[in-house]
């Protein structure tokens, strides 16, 4: 996933803690193999290929994370959109390549996830020729959503499970909440805030993740699926919640929406709460997080 994982937790046997480990890890590798964009050979590649010629069998796992996938396009009116990889695919951030306007141009049209179809016997196909998903806003959440439930599965109850930005809690920290911090988006090294947390998920998609600049401009991976830029208000937008893989498409969607609708947004929804940090470095809290008053 071109990502880091890591893996805390607790075990009284620690052959059982170090099988646990490995599974993990196992099952971090299995999901890339499956949902990887950058491996000829995995499904979504040849979903990518297909799929405007003929429907093809996603896999139940597949199938349901591309169906919630636009369900949450659905909810964020599109701001979350897997199909921004039309787009998204001509950018290159460890080499420094983007789009010209000529291309974002060519590609634009093909971004809209109503051009998904999903079919009663479990396929993918595509409306329009040229359409491609990309599930990088959203896997990450799945895949620490699977590392706790084989971290459950080995008898493990405390647990912390976290690939790039997302991570999924089991349990406390024995005793005390996990402390998770929210990193500076200006400075690597330094935490903008810390938050105590037990038995939910968090999620941070930042403009420090990947990114390149250029004459001063910064381009980094959080598209704007309507003009397949990328999204500027804000620096990072984190979200907690019980699922990952729902705070996991909820903080990319928060970071392309902005302040104001991304926290709006959040207010709608009972179980989860957001923290957006803007250009200007400010701290803005959803509801449920404010200190009283
Ligand atoms: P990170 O990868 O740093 O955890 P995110 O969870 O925000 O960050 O995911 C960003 C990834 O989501 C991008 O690398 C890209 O694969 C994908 N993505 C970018 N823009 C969008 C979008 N508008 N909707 C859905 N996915 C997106
Ligand atoms: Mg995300």
């Amino acid at each position: 996933m071109g990502t880091e994982i890591s893996i805390y937790l607790w075990h009284e046997d620690p052959d059982r803690a170090r099988q646990a480990v490995d599974a993990i890890f196992a099952e971090v590798e299995r999901l890339d193999r499956l949902m990887s964009t950058y491996k000829e050979d995995s499904r979504i590649s040849e979903i990518n290929r297909e799929a405007a010629s003929r429907p093809v069998v996603a896999g139940d796992e597949l199938f349901n994370l591309i169906e919630r996938s636009l369900d949450i396009a659905v909810l964020t009116h599109g701001a979350f959109d897997i199909t921004y990889d039309s787009v998204g695919q001509h950018y290159d951030f460890r080499e420094g390549r983007r789009p010209d306007a000529e291309t974002i141009a060519d590609e634009i049209g093909k971004i809209d996830y109503r051009f998904v179809s999903l079919g009663d016997d479990g396929t993918v196909a595509f409306r329009e020729a040229g359409v491609r998903i990309n599930l990088g806003g959203i896997a990450k959440g799945y895949a620490v959503e699977r590392g706790v439930e084989i971290a459950r599965r080995y008898g493990v109850r405390h647990a912390r499970v976290t690939a790039g930005g997302d991570t999924r809690l089991l349990g406390d920290r024995r005793g005390t909440p996990w402390m998770v911090g929210i990193q500076n988006p200006r400075n690597e090294d330094a935490v903008a805030v810390t938050i105590p947390l037990e038995s939910e998920a968090i999620s941070t998609s930042g403009d420090y993740e990947r990114f390149f600049e250029e004459d001063g401009e910064r381009f980094h991976h959080i598209i704007v699926p309507s003009t397949g830029a990328p999204a500027g208000e804000v620096h990072s937008a984190t979200v907690i919640g019980p699922d990952a893989v729902i705070t996991d498409a909820l903080s990319t969607s928060v970071f392309v929406l902005g302040v104001e609708q991304g926290l709006t947004l959040i207010s709608t929804l009972p179980d989860y709460e957001g923290i957006v940090i803007d250009a200007n470095g400010q701290m803005f809290y959803s509801t449920g997080l404010q200190p009283p008053e």
